[in-house]
């Protein structure tokens, strides 16, 4: 058992805790980390699944993985790194990026790994969270910070058969880098943002390669370039150009949130621009035709490669766009009777982000299960709070995400109003925050409004951004400067505060001047 852990848990009974339990170890997890040690709060457990820290980028190390959007904003805007080595950070950078973080603010001493939470409950009369992980190991905390990420649960389709298949196969977030593909039948399913990596990085080595396709998505010319050792000894030498850098990639992103949800019908000229990328890169006009989108550009991710298309034209390779019927135990029946034999199967199909959204049995006041708050989609304040879960704060929760700009981005601003949230309720000693479901309720209205405007749910397309009743639980609709704005500050209006003693309920008024002054200059340089 770690000391912080056992601290935890043995002061518990005696004196007010103000434990803090971070669950994932990934950016939103660090970051959180990062800025409670700044603050001066050295009393939390970061508790993470997986053998070490990274999230994301320590569970997906698939052959290319890269992010996909830039380096200099795909970072921590207080730990800006130099030496990025591509203007897009390759997966093993990402990854070092992280464990670099973790060594040098003295996170490793909170980290507990291994540790997969199963159970979170809150007790309403010490007003504290019992958080307990697979092998019993339990942690008392004032407040949970559950930053266990977006895209952290492999989907695997439910195809009929699949598990009796007699050849090798894995998901693209959990590669299995023992099986070796030389010279073997691949077939990979799925043509999102993971196949359309995976799928050039393999092609050479494979025997053949089959691509299963259900729907063509929309792919723009990539920007990728290394950085040279003078721009990195540039950026440095002379921070302020890395900072230039970041806030112009940050505006370049960031007007394309207009397109996406008010000015749906620039996406109509963008479209016929990216048709001239397919058109460049596929002579023949029926392979053409079958990998040309049918939906809007933008309603799924806008996929970035200049690999893709030229991978799928070796000879070696086969685009197959049937439906499949079934996995067989040697191979892949599609609905025209065709089977395909293979050796070895890849699932690139995604993640579970929008639907089974609680990661683990969450029990709120009274017993309230947030599974069932969310079975018919997820929901949160801010996307950071849920009525009925005092003290619980998502980082990357409900309507957060992107599919424009750096969701560090988004999560800097989360991990402020956390702050703020956790800075007030120890200075002011409360025993729990909690919103309001008015709160909740009218901020979630106004959200679904917007979203109904968005190609994202106009743009004739089933993704992974929306729920199976297809409300749409996993974007924020607007630009990532609205969201920073009003994540500013932690504002207790919309909460029910409750004191720590005499059970006193004290629903803070506003102070005049808590709205928050920001310049935009400072939004984008992430300050
Ligand atoms: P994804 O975008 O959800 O793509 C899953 C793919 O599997 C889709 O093409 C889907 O087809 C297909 N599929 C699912 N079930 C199927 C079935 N039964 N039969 C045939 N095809 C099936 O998943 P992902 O590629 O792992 O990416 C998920 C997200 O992770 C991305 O959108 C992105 O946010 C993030 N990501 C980012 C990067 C990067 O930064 N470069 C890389 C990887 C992932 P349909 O389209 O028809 O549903």
């Amino acid at each position: 058992m770690p000391t912080t852990a056992s601290t935890a848990t043995a002061t518990a009974s005696a004196a007010r805790t103000e434990h803090i339990v971070i669950v994932g170890a990934g950016f939103g997890g660090l970051g959180m980390a990062i800025k409670l040690k700044e603050a001066g709060f050295d009393d939390f457990t970061i508790l993470d699944k997986d053998d070490g820290v990274g999230g994301t980028w320590r569970a997906n190390h698939y052959p290319g993985a890269q992010c996909d959007v830039p380096s200099h904003l795909y970072s921590f805007s207080f730990e800006p790194n130099p030496r990025w080595s591509r203007t897009f950070p390759l997966q093993p950078e990402l990854l070092a990026y992280l464990e670099h973080c973790a060594d040098k603010y003295d996170l490793r001493r909170h980290l507990v790994t291994g540790a997969e939470v199963v159970g979170a409950r809150f007790d309403e009369a010490t007003g504290t969270w019992e958080v307990e992980v697979r092998d019993g190991r339990r942690w008392t905390a004032r407040a949970v910070v559950a930053a266990t990420g977006g895209l952290s649960r492999p989907k695997l389709p439910e195809l009929p058969g699949r598990d009796d298949f007699r050849g090798p196969w894995f998901h693209s977030a959990r590669w299995d880098h023992d099986v070796d593909l030389r010279g073997k039948t691949v077939a990979v399913i799925g043509t999102g943002a993971s196949a359309i990596q995976v799928v050039p990085n393999i092609v050479d080595d494979v025997g053949r390669l089959l691509v299963f396709q259900r729907t063509p998505p929309w792919i723009v010319p990539h920007t990728d370039r290394p950085i040279g050792a003078r721009e990195q000894a540039l950026f440095a030498r002379l921070p302020v150009t890395q900072k230039l850098a970041r806030w112009s990639t940050y505006w370049q992103l960031e007007w394309r949130a207009l397109a996406f949800t008010r000015a749906t019908w620039m996406l109509k000229a963008a479209e016929r621009l990216v048709a001239r990328h397919l058109a460049a890169q596929v002579a023949d006009p029926a392979l053409r035709a079958r990998l040309r989108p049918t939906y809007s550009l933008g309603c799924k991710r806008v996929l970035i490669s200049d690999l893709y298309y030229p991978a799928l034209q070796r000879p070696n390779c086969e685009l197959v766009s049937d439906g499949i019927a079934a996995i067989t135990p040697t191979g892949i029946r599609t609905v025209d009777g065709q089977e395909r034999a293979v050796d070895v199967i890849v699932y690139c199909t995604g993640f579970a982000a929008a639907d089974d959204v609680a990661p683990y049995p969450v029990y709120g006041r009274g017993g309230r299960r947030l599974d069932l708050e969310w079975r018919d989609g997820a929901e949160a304040f801010l996307g950071t709070t849920v009525s009925g879960f005092p003290n619980m704060f998502t980082i990357v929760g409900p309507n957060t995400g992107l599919g424009h700009s750096s969701m560090v981005f988004m999560i800097e601003s989360q991990v402020a109003y956390v702050m703020d949230a956790l800075a007030q309720l120890r200075a002011r000693r409360w025993k729990y925050v909690d919103v309001r479901p008015e709160a909740q309720d009218v901020f979630n209205q106004r959200l679904q409004t917007r979203l109904d405007r968005t190609v994202w749910n106009t743009g004739g397309c089933a993704s992974w951004y929306r729920a199976a009743n297809g409300k749409n639980v996993t974007l924020w609709p607007g630009f990532t400067a609205e969201y920073r704005l009003r994540t500013r500050r932690f504002d207790p209006a919309p909460y029910e505060c409750v004191a720590d003693d005499a059970g006193a309920r004290d629903r803070a008024a506003p102070a005049p001047g808590d709205a928050p002054v920001v310049t935009l200059g400072a939004v984008a340089a992430g300050q």
